[in-house]
Formats: structure tokens, sequence, C-alpha cells
């Protein structure tokens, strides 16, 4: 053994060792940072990292044996292999230098395009291509022999001492195979980078921003060309991105300006500073896009392609700078002004449109998403989202003997003071809550609150609209009544109705309740009802709600009186059209009225103006027949059909105040409406179970005196509201035996828990209790599926089934630029 050979086996130990080694650290650095990690390039640098290792660990080995040994360490065959992974390995990494440095090459090109074009999956196209090439590569070295090349030379043949002459040809093809290897890489990163970077470098010049619509950024100056390849300003304006800022404060009715502008002129003009264009940040842009897409939903409006946050913004680590600080800055001055968290919320004491209610909803139910959800509830004829808000602790689930409630606002279509005030409520219960009100988080903690604050969407835009043209000048002198919004939107875009197209159960009461055995609750629509009326898709969607949770309380609310109005509604003599009509629970819809009228600030007052009728001698209540009386009404529905009371809330004379008066009123109704929806933790609650601790659903809780059952909910839990005293309390439930109770509510007391076990009995035919039959259809609903067209609409919720353009779609389209039709969801 000569001395070197000793030196070359030491040299190739060390060699091993350190790639190794050196290529190890490479893995443990991408397990360990997700920075790192999240560098699209590192794939390649993990492609070579992996080869490195397999070369150190299959092909030094056996080039250290082949040097030890003097000959081949296993015959010709061992070394096909290792000449195969020689060829291959060597390729790859080859390959995967070359994707590096024209990686670094793109990046310097184009700057800011640079993580649009280099995106992960480009990164793994790259190395699947580098380890195709390589394959065949070696696989074709490995089946044909050219220019003395010989596949069973390899590192495992270094030594071939006794054939100078192969070792010559083997060397020569090594050492060229390898210098070419790299040769690419070494072009482009030596000459071709830095000349491109010199030239970027004076190609690139900061100009003055003169653009109108971003002149308020937090810099001076900016460069062409830009992002999305505007080459200079005049071609910028031009284009539909700048079209859409210098429109998008209109469209999205002034929702997220200046914010989503000054991002969008971060991208179209960027900042460009000492001759460098600085990019945005990507956490700017996502903390936009996460409170304004609401916004664009609202619209039908796709998110705006330049804004895509994992295309045209960069990390922090990269050296991004933010291009809403000084907005930050001065709203954080305006914030710490008037309030100490971030919590609080300024509520706009003004009409909100349509898409500006749904964006408020949207953004409360984000803003309060551990205790607040929206969700719809059906569509109007006219398409649009019946959008419900909903507060509790659990959001999205119904709680164990938590009690729930809906709101309802507008649904008349031109009476919108409750609408307004049902979007105050939502901000004032979510900020409340945040801010720690103690009574709004026990009443949020302790129920479950859904609001609907449009019933009749399409309704309120007649009566706006209407308004809109009474208040224009031009119409000043034409002021009569054909101007003041008392008719025009009343009922939905069918003109019906809604608080008249509702099943009338009450004829039914009626009729029936001269039998012994007649049940006043869970009445069944009739069939008359499917075959004969025209039903609203409002007021299908309602009775599918009112079906669909364990409501114990509602409220409708409406204008044109300031009186409350409880059930029944529907006269119980049919000619006498004001005729005192009590339901079995007078007393507690007594109460429950009572309950909002003293808490208003004025409607129990008797010196409070009346618009026509006197109800001040009644405390400002009223029951609904005797004040004038109709059939097919909500509350009627209710109570009839469901567990839910609810009354009917006259707001006021003017059912479409002027702006001013919407925050006076906010206040004249804030007490009213707490206390109302307090008003469900009254009476007795409890679980009916079986012996084995089972929840009974649809068992009936009777109380004497009360010809009027509510039944359990899902769980076996029911509510039952009652006054305080002495009651017999009843639960009973087909095929069990009743239980019965005598409870002493007291005063003090705000609810009483009563629960019951009911025991197995064989079911006895004669005293069959229940209607069997009628429970039936309870349960089957819609039996002729009226709405089985209108229930497909809804499916096509994204807009799949939209082929008209949005409205919108007109400010782009008639300007003879490209079409954006990015701008179009789903397109
Ligand atoms: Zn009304």
């Amino acid at each position: 053994m000569n001395l070197l050979d000793i030196f070359l086996e030491l040299l190739i130990v060390v060699i091993a060792v350190v790639s190794l080694v050196a290529n190890l650290l490479v893995f443990v650095c991408f397990t360990c940072s997700a920075q790192v990690r999240a560098q699209v390039p590192g794939i390649f640098i993990m492609n070579l990292s992996f080869c490195n290792i397999l070369i150190a660990v299959l092909n030094m080995p056996s080039t250290l044996l082949g040097v030890v040994k003097h000959q081949k360490p296993f015959g010709d065959h061992f070394c096909y292999t290792v000449s195969f992974m020689d060829t291959f390995l060597t390729t790859n990494t080859m390959l995967s230098m070359a994707a590096l440095s024209i990686d670094r090459w793109i990046a310097v090109v184009f700057p800011l395009t640079y993580s649009s074009k280099m995106r992960l999956k480009n990164a793994a196209l790259m190395v699947s291509y580098a380890w195709l090439h390589s394959l065949v590569f070696s696989l074709i070295a490995l089946l044909l022999s050219w220019v003395d090349y010989s596949p069973a030379y390899a590192s495992c043949t270094v030594h071939l001492g006794d054939d100078a002459e192969s070792r010559g040809h083997f060397m020569v093809f090594t050492a060229v195979f390898h210098a070419c290897t790299f040769a690419l890489s070494l072009f482009i990163l030596c000459v071709a980078y830095l000349k491109v970077l010199q030239v970027a470098r004076f190609h690139l010049q900061c100009t003055e921003m003169v653009l109108g619509y971003c002149q308020d950024v937090p810099y001076s100056h900016t460069t062409f060309p830009n992002i999305v390849g505007h080459r200079s300003r005049q071609d910028l304006e031009m284009g539909a991105e700048y079209l859409l800022l210098s429109v998008i404060h209109g469209l999205l009715n002034g929702e997220c300006t200046p914010d989503i502008r000054l991002l969008g002129c971060s991208v179209l003009a960027p900042r460009c500073q000492d001759n460098k264009i600085m990019k945005p940040c990507r956490s700017s842009c996502e903390m936009v896009k996460k409170s304004c897409i609401h916004a664009f939903e609202a619209i039908q409006m796709a998110w705006p392609y330049f804004l895509d946050c994992d295309r045209f913004f960069v990390g922090n680590e990269e050296g991004c700078y933010d291009p809403l600080s000084e907005l930050r800055d001065k709203q954080e001055v305006a914030f710490a002004n008037i309030s100490d968290g971030g919590h609080f919320t300024v509520i706009q004491f003004t009409y909100h449109t349509n898409s500006q209610m749904r964006s408020i909803l949207k953004k409360t139910a984000a803003k309060c998403q551990h205790i607040s959800k929206t969700y719809s509830i059906g569509r109007s004829l006219e398409g649009k989202d019946l959008l419900a808000i909903e507060f509790s602790s659990n959001p999205g689930q119904h709680d164990l003997l938590e009690p729930e409630i809906k709101l309802i606002g507008n649904m008349h279509g031109n009476e919108v003071l409750g609408r307004q005030l049902l979007i105050y409520l939502t901000q004032y219960l979510c900020s409340e809550y945040l801010l720690g009100n103690e009574r709004i988080q026990t009443l949020i903690n302790t129920t479950r609150i859904h609001i609907l604050p449009s019933m009749n969407p399409d309704g309120y835009d007649i009566a706006a609209a209407e308004v809109a043209d009474r208040n224009d000048p031009e119409n000043i002198y034409q002021e009569g009544h054909e101007y003041n919004g008392w008719t025009s939107g009343r009922g939905n875009a069918q003109n019906l109705d809604l608080n008249r197209n509702f099943p009338d159960l009450t004829s039914i009461f009626y009729n029936r309740r001269r039998f012994r055995h007649f049940r006043s609750d869970h009445i069944p629509i009739p069939d008359s009802y499917w075959l004969n009326k025209v039903i609203a898709p409002e007021t299908y969607a309602v009775m599918k709600w009112i079906r669909s949770y364990p409501f114990v309380i509602s409220a409708s609310l409406h204008g044109g009186e300031l009186v409350i109005s409880y059930p029944f509604d529907f006269s119980r003599h049919p000619h006498d059209e004001r005729m005192y009509s009590p339901t079995p629970d007078e007393q507690i819809f007594r109460q429950l009225a009572r309950t909002y009228a003293d808490a208003h600030a004025t409607m129990s007052n008797n010196d409070t103006e009346r618009c026509g009728a006197s109800f001040a001698n009644k405390g400002g209540i009223t029951n609904g027949a005797q004040w004038y009386s109709f059939a097919g009404g909500m509350s009627d529905f209710n109570y009839l059909h469901s567990n839910c009371y609810e009354i009917t809330v006259e707001l006021g004379c003017d059912k479409f105040p002027s702006e001013v008066e919407l925050y006076p009123e906010w206040l004249r109704n804030k007490e009213a409406l707490l206390s109302f929806m307090e008003f469900v933790h009254r009476g007795i609650k409890g679980i009916v179970k079986d012996e084995h601790g089972n929840g009974i659903k649809g068992a009936t809780i009777s109380v004497r005196g009360i010809r009027h059952d509510i039944t359990t909910a899902e769980d076996g839990d029911y509510w039952r509201l009652l006054n305080p005293g002495v009651h017999i309390v009843t639960a009973a439930a087909s095929g069990y035996s009743k239980a019965t109770k005598r409870i002493n509510l007291p005063r003090n007391i705000q609810v009483g828990r009563v629960d019951f076990v009911l025991k197995k009995v064989p079911r006895e035919p004669s005293l069959d209790y229940f209607n069997i039959p009628e429970l039936d259809n309870y349960e089957r609903f819609d039996p002729f599926n009226q709405f089985e067209q209108h229930s497909q609409r809804e499916l096509g919720e994204n807009g799949e089934e939209r082929t008209e353009k949005p409205w919108w779609w007109a400010y782009f389209s008639q300007l003879g630029i490209s079409a954006p039709t990015w701008l179009l969801r789903n397109y």
C-alpha cells in the first residue's frame, strides 16, 4: 500500500463525512424553521441535499472499497449499479443547481412578479423534471457504451491501476461530464446574473407619484412598469384595475375604504426608494381581505386578482412595508380618544341598504365569532338572502335548557325602523359583550338569540326608492299622499302582504275549541293552504325557520302605530272586526307585551302623541283582534303551530322616519328590546326524561287552567312561560304514563326548574289523547312541495345559475378597455 493510496482513502472518508454532516444540517434547518420552509426555492436545495447524501452514503463507500481492494469491489454488476447512481445523482444535483441559479435570475429580472412565477407547484414540476431527465440520462449511459465509456466504469473503479488506458478514457469522461454539468449554473450565477442586476438597477428609476387616487399612500415615489405590466402612467390610468380603485368606494357603499384603495395602490403604483422597489406586506393584505371580503360578496364581486395576497405581497422576513401604517396610526389616535380597546364599535345611526346590512351582519359575526354566527333562512322572491344572525355562547348549536328567541324586522318592506333597530342591536350586543358589559354577557351566555333584521328586503328596496324620490328636490312640490311612503313596498316583490300570507290556523282553533280533547298547539297546516294560496318565498322561509328552532318568544317589529299587539290577531267572530279575542295564554301575552311597552321610553305614557287609535289607557298594549282583525298573520301562526309566543311591536307613527330620528328611536327602544329578551327567563323550564334518563322529544307540558300545551324539544327540554303563583303542571308523552307536579313559582325567582320522569306503559287506544294522524300531518309540512323549485334556487347560492351580469358591470363594460372578467365570481 503506497502513500498515495492512503492519502486518497483518507480524502474519500473526509469528503464523505463532511458532505453527510453538511447536508444533514440542511435537512435539520428545514425541519426546524418554518421560515426556511416557506421559501419556495427551498425545494431545489432539498433535492440537492438529498442527492448529495445519497452520493455520500452509496457511492463514496464503494469508491473507498475499490481503492482499498485495488479492484472492482463486488464485480461488474455492482459497478453497473454504482455507475448508474453516479450519473443519475450527478445529473440531478446539476439540474437542482441550475434551477436554483435560474430562480435567482428570475428574482432579479422580475422583482415584483417573482413570487407569482415561482410558486410551489412550479418548483415541484422542475424537480420532477430533474428526476426524469437524470433517470433517462443515466439509463442511456447504463445501456450504451460510447467513446470508450463502459457502464462498469464508475467511482468504484477509481483504482484501475492495471488498465491505464481505460482509466485515462474514464477520467476524461468523468472530468468533462462533471465540468459541463455545472457550466450552466456557473454561467448564470457569475455572468448573466450580475449583468442583469446591473441592467435592472440602471433601468429602475423612481418617479414622482402623480396618480389621483393614490395621492395618500405613505410614499411619494413609484416606478414603471408595475407588477401587472402597465408600462406607463397613461397605461395604468386606462386599465380596469385603476378604474376599479376609483369607483370602489361607491360600489362597496363606503365599506373598506380607504384601506382597499391604498392596498390596490401599493400594487399598481409600488413604492420606489433609492431606485429599488419595495413590496407591500402579505399580512396587511390578509387583514384587509378578511374584513372586506364580505362587502365584495354582498355585491357579488370576486376578490380582484391584483390583490391576491400570495402573489403580489411578501412576508415580513423579506423586508416588506405596510401600506396602511399611516392610516392605522391615524385610526389609533382616533380610537384612543373614544375607547380603550378595539372592541368599540361605532354604530352609524343611518339607513343601511340591503348590501350594507348584509355586510354589517357578516362583519359583526366575524368580530364576535365566538358568540355569533350568520346564516340564511332562505331567499326573497328576487333572490336576496334572508340573512339572520344569532348570538349564543355556542353559536350554531342548541344548548340543553337554553331558551331561544327571535327578533324579526321589516316584515312590511316600508316599515323600516325595526330593521334599523335590529341592525344596531346586533352591533350593540357584540361590542358590549366584548367590552365586558355583565348584563349583555349574562343574556348571551344564557340565551340563544336569533335576529332577522329584514324579512322583506325586496319591499324595502321599493320603499327606499320611493323615499329617495320624495326627497329629490324636483319632487318637493308634489308632496302628498302618494309620496309619503305609506303603501309602496309594504308587500314583497309579488305585492303579497306577508302578514296575511301565513296559514290561518286561528279559524281551525275557533272551530275546534268546543270539542273536548282538541289541541290548541301544533295545529298542522291544512292542505287547502298549499293548494289555494299563493305563498311568498319569504313566508315559506320563515315558516321553515319557526319549525327548525325551539323558539320560546319572538317579536316582530312594525311601524305606523305606537303599541304592542298580541294574539289573537283574528277575531273570534268572523263579522266583528274589532273584537277582543284572547288566547288561552292571555295573561302571559299581556305580561310579555307590557314588558316591552313599560321599558319603552314613551309607549305606555298617557301624554304620548298617538297616531290614530288610543292605547294609552291600556298601557300601550292591545289584543290584536280588538284593534283590528285579520287572518293569516304571523303571530297567530307562531302560537298555534309552534311553542313560540310572538308579539307585534308597532314602533311609532312614522313608518319611514327621517335619519335624524334613528338615534333617538334607538335610545327609546334599547331597554325595551333588552327587557323583552330577558323575559324568556320567566316561568319554568326542565327536561322530560324516560326511566333511563333519555330525553323525550315532543312530550307535552300542560298547565291546569291554560288550554294550550307546549312540547319538549329534541333533547326533551322545554320552557313554559308562567306568571308567579301556584300551578299544576303535567307532562305526558305517547306511550308513557303522565306525571303531574304542583309547583309554587315565587315572585322573586326568575325561572324554576321542573323535571319530569315518565314511565313507559303499553298504549291504550281508547285513551288516545294524541291525535296521531294530525301529528303526521304536522311533520310533513309541505306535502305538495310547493317550493321545490324555490329550494333549488337556494342550492345555486354561489351564483352558478347567475347568467346575467351584476349591476356594477356597466361601470367597466362601456369603456373600450378589456373587460375585467376577473371581477365576476365563478366566471
Ligand atoms: Zn306592519
